[in-house]
């Protein structure tokens, strides 16, 4: 089998885990297979490096950005490679601009637009491990690009797809993909299969075992990924395509964001175009509306809510401002303290009330809802981020997801 093995930043944390990951690459070498490696930065030098940046200028130019970025994971490649030799096999370390992943010219948030991985292949057939520097790419004017936070994931799965790899390991540390996260909510249970769609929706809506851009390449190219830990040999989660008996339980996760702010326009004339207007102007400066909800009020007049990241929150309430003077709105209101909680699975199309039993069991706790949205496979909420621990736990609890004890 030719094998890609990601390992992400807790798994080569420091030396010994290094070593750890060799001596697991080793195995799957000596029980037959061809191994392509990925690695991520170690736990935290991407953070350290991108306060580095902040150290010395307060608006640091995104491609300097991306060559600085990309050092973390150069350093783990080589390291690792190395490791690997030490223990008797061939290795070597490839940037990815040796690795041939050509990307667009949007630094910091790159796209693949193809891998040319002949040098690759040609090392494999020679029987090397190649150890590959995830996260990045080069344009095709050679600067350097980074693929987004956890981009990794993605060039995991994209190189899996290149080299015709059999499947695509996601080695982390947690056991695989849980009913939700295992750090909030210990009881949480394991999944042993989940589908690219409702991975896709968990990936998006907050869980980060995934980056999003990861499942949906790998759900485009067919791709089987399975992610499990780095730290033992738990079998972990296969990733692949839905299934008939995936539609049997309503609810597979339950997900949360804590990145998102909420805007409000109070007052806003009901009449045709104002959205538009409102809509368009937010969009002109590349910031993502996600949910959108309009009240009318008696008075011929309405408000208009929607969450926009928090990174972008200031701009986006000085865009609403100025618009709602144009409009002759009443007033704008901004909240940071949101949190945005979710329900996914497959199963929402052959089973009813399973919003109504989400609203229920938020309000039999005592949290209010700000806003909702829904999908076919998915319902999510906005409350009080105040709330979010308590939210994921009950939901968790009535959609039938807790762990049994003993
Ligand atoms: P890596 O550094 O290996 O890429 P990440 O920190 O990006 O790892 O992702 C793993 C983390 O994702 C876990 O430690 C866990 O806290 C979090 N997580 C959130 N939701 C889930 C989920 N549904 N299942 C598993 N892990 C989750
Ligand atoms: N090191 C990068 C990050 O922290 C990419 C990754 O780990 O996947 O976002
Ligand atoms: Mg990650």
């Amino acid at each position: 089998m030719l094998i890609v093995q990601k390992y992400g930043g807790t798994s080569v944390a420091n030396v010994d885990r290094i070593k750890a990951v060799a001596e697991r690459v080793t195995k799957a070498v000596k029980a037959g297979h061809r191994v392509a490696v990925v690695v991520s930065a170690m736990a935290g030098e991407t953070d350290k490096l991108i306060d580095l940046a902040h150290q010395v200028s307060s608006n640091p130019s995104e491609r300097e950005m991306d060559l600085l970025l990309s050092s973390g994971e150069r350093i783990t490649s080589a390291l690792t490679a190395m490791a690997i030799e030490e223990l008797g096999h061939k290795a070597m370390a490839l940037t990815g601009r040796q690795m041939g992943i050509i990307t667009d010219t949007v630094h910091t948030k790159a796209r693949i637009e193809k891998i040319t991985s002949e040098r690759a292949k040609k090392a494999l057939d020679e029987d090397y491990v190649i150890v590959v520097a995830g996260f990045q790419g080069i344009t095709e004017d050679s600067d350097v690009t980074t693929l987004g936070r956890g981009g990794s994931d993605l060039s995991a799965v994209a190189i899996a797809s290149a080299l015709d790899a059999d499947v695509c390991e996601i080695y982390t540390d947690v056991d695989g993909v849980y009913t939700t996260d295992p750090n909030i909510v210990p009881e949480a249970k394991k999944l042993d299969k989940i589908s690219y769609e409702e991975m896709l929706e968990l990936a998006s809506l907050g869980a980060k075992v995934l980056q999003t851009r990861s499942v949906e390449f790998a759900m485009k190219y067919n791709v089987p990924v399975v992610v499990r830990s780095s730290f033992n040999y738990n079998p972990g989660t296969l990733v692949a395509k839905e299934d008939k008996d995936m539609e049997d339980v309503a609810v597979s996760g339950v997900a949360y964001d804590k990145h998102q702010a909420k805007i409000t326009v109070m007052g806003v004339p009901d009449r045709p175009g104002i959205a538009a207007k409102l809509f368009k102007g937010i969009a002109d400066s590349n910031i993502v509306v996600d949910m959108i909800v309009q009240n009318i009020s008696s008075d011929g007049k309405s408000d208009i809510s929607f969450t926009v990241p928090k990174t972008d929150s200031k701009k986006a309430l000085k865009m609403t401002e100025d618009m709602a003077k144009e409009l002759n709105a009443k007033a704008v209101d901004l909240r940071e303290d949101i949190a945005k909680i979710s329900i996914v699975g497959v199963g929402m199309r052959t089973h009813s009330g399973v919003a109504a039993r989400m609203f229920e069991t938020l309000a039999k706790h005592g949290v209010n809802i700000m806003m909702i949205s829904t999908s076919e496979i998915k319902v999510s909420c906005v409350i009080d981020s105040k709330y979010t621990e308590l939210a994921v736990r009950v939901l968790h609890d009535a959609f039938g997801l807790t762990k049994e004890k003993g």
